[in-house]
């Protein structure tokens, strides 16, 4: 159980907050997460990771000299968006370039491509490394979508001590890489987390029983079975993680750094009896262990489970990862002097003024901002249902993901039809607030879309069925090319498409658009509900497919919802009276 919270929807920034505060020592806050607060006057590369809250230390706490200059930290079990990662990759760019180092997960993916890309584009050097360390989420043949969960530390460790030794960007995203294909981590779970302000956790596992193979969001485990003593439970993680050595390491006379890791409620105690029988073991086949890691390194809420990792060093990974370091929650040794640095940071211009637009647009503008405020409050009611769905086989955080980037959206939408914006550039602000906002997945695909409509409408033009359909159309293909889903993968494409075809062949045979639009929201409904019979293949529901079974896809239903609710305030005079 989560106790401590005030409002569940502010909790991640509030957490941030204290956190800052503690931990000012070594990190300040800027828009986006935090960022060092010293610095040893050495211009290096500058290592920022990243990922949802819910994880600390990870990934704020591994914030300070020697391991990373800046996290963006997203909301609970949510991508940082990609306006988070940008802000605080730029706040800590020291003009040798930065590597974004993250785990594995599709929303994390999207954001901090589209992070690099708006990075790249404005001259800053940028790489990225994927952390893929979870030997049970994917096969060994598909190794590279195996998602990242406590092997998190050893990149972010590595990476950073070889930035702090003054290697340029190749050499620090060679350490990254090097260190992640040579890392294996493999978990387990006796109980769920509870998010803040659930009433339950977000799965369960049978009493008496471990979930094996759990992910750090409480994706469900992969098999369940009784739970063994702490040497049984040793002796299973070592086996696994000896039967997955990367290529050209031998167990026999290799050196390795083991990393033996609490989710949440598992006591350090408990960890020490585990480790015992770890360290013994590891001796027992011959490999030498180096400087062992036993605690909370990568968490998960209250989730009562642990994961060993172990890093297998060859000379030079060895050096970096004994190497110095002092964040907030992980020392070693003794770093280099620092001098207090204060970061300033131009706040995001959410107020910048907007440019021209025709009187017809700027009406539009204003039912734009109406309808969010009707999909906003559509979506509140919808929220915990959202969140249950998604937590089937994904990680619970779709109700509360939508819920915040529809707010946000509102919001900037009204202040900026409140300035005289036409359509494009309200739906643009609404975009930028949702994305920012809600992280995830489904936030950063929600932008596109609202971006794509916008573009079709302009802040010109008058806005009628055709502008809306091509809109649509659009929106639903950069969807499909940015986050690579087809028909039939279980996500939200799969009620798009149909929507977006519907209402194309509704107002190609001319009818008026209130009614291609009511038609076509009801084809993604009945979509949306046919996505309970498909297996889940992308995404982090990928790994627990077969579950999915029987529930529908959570962002192809809210998609649906969204439609449908469009529709029910007036379609014609939403978005045209023309038709
Ligand atoms: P996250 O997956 O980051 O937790 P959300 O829970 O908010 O984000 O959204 C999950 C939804 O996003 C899924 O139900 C699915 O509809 C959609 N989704 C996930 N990955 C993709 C993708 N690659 N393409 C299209 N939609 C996707
Ligand atoms: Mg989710």
């Amino acid at each position: 159980m989560t106790r401590l919270f005030n409002d569940p929807a502010m909790f991640a920034d509030e957490m941030i907050e204290g956190f800052a505060a503690a931990a000012e020592r070594w990190v300040q806050r800027v828009p986006g997460g935090v960022v060092r607060s010293t610095s040893s006057g050495e211009r290096t590369v500058a290592v920022v990771i990243g990922g949802g809250s819910g994880h600390y230390p990870a990934f704020g706490g591994l914030v300070g000299p020697g391991v990373a200059h800046g996290a963006a930290m997203g909301n609970v079990f949510a991508s940082p968006s990609a306006q988070q990662i940008y802000s605080v990759a730029k706040a800590v760019d020291q003009g040798r370039g930065v590597l974004l180092s993250y785990g594995n997960y599709a929303g994390d993916v999207l954001n901090f491509t589209q992070a690099q890309n708006r990075l790249g584009a404005e001259g800053h050097g940028v790489r990225s490394v994927v952390v893929t360390d979870d030997i049970w989420s994917a096969t060994r043949d598909r190794i590279e979508q195996r998602r990242g969960i406590a092997g998190d530390l050893a990149v972010f460790k590595t990476a950073g001590a070889a930035a702090e030794a003054g290697y340029d960007l190749d050499g620090v995203e060679r350490v990254a890489r090097l260190t992640n294909a040579r890392t294996r981590s493999f978990g387990v779970a006796f109980s769920g987390c509870t998010l803040p302000g659930a009433d339950k956790p977000l799965f369960e596992v049978p009493a008496g029983q471990m979930a094996v193979g759990l992910g750090i969001h409480g994706e469900p485990g992969i098999d369940d079975v009784e739970v063994p003593t702490a040497a049984g439970l040793a002796e299973l993680f070592v086996e696994k993680l000896l039967d997955e050595l990367p290529d050209g390491v031998t167990a026999d006379g290799a050196r390795v750094a083991p990393i033996l890791n609490g989710l949440g409620t598992v006591k350090y105690e408990e960890l020490f009896v585990v480790y015992r029988t770890v360290h013994r073991l590891l001796e027992e086949r011959g490999a030498v262990v180096v400087e062992p890691e036993v605690g909370e390194l990568c968490t998960s809420f209250d989730m009562a489970g642990c994961s060993l990792t172990l890093l297998w060093l060859d000379e030079e990974l060895e050096r970096l990862w004994g190497a110095p370091a002092d964040t907030p929650a992980f020392r070693k040794g003794a770093v280099a002097p620092q001098q207090r640095v204060e970061v300033r940071l131009a706040d995001a211009d959410v107020h910048a003024p907007v440019g021209p637009a025709s009187d017809s647009s700027r009406a539009v503008g204003r039912d734009i901002a109406d309808a969010f405020g009707t999909v906003a409050a559509v979506l509140d009611d919808a929220a915990e249902e959202l969140g249950r769905i998604d937590s089937v086989a994904g990680d619970g955080d779709h109700g509360i993901g939508m819920q915040r980037g529809v707010h946000a959206a509102r919001d900037a939408a009204r202040r900026a039809a409140d300035a005289g914006a036409g359509a494009r550039t309200v739906l643009d602000r609404a975009a930028d607030a949702w994305s920012d906002r809600a992280g995830g997945t489904s936030g950063a695909l929600w932008a596109e879309i609202l971006r794509s409509v916008g573009a079709a409408l302009g802040d010109e033009a008058d806005v009628d069925a055709r502008a809306v359909a091509t809109g649509v159309t659009a929106a639903k293909d950069s969807v499909m090319a940015f986050g690579k889903a087809k028909v039939g993968d279980k996500t939200m494409v799969d009620a798009m498409v149909p929507f977006a075809d519907a209402l194309a062949a509704g107002v190609a045979a001319g009818e008026p658009l209130a009614a291609a639009w009511g038609r076509a929201a009801t084809v993604a409904e009945e979509a949306a509900a046919a996505t309970a019979s498909l297996v889940a293949t992308l995404g982090r529901a990928r790994s627990h497919g077969e579950r999915s079974i029987g529930t529908p896809d959570a962002g192809a239903v809210s998609f649906a919802l969204v439609c449908t609710t469009v529709h029910s305030i007036h379609t014609e005079r939403v978005l045209t009276e023309k038709g």
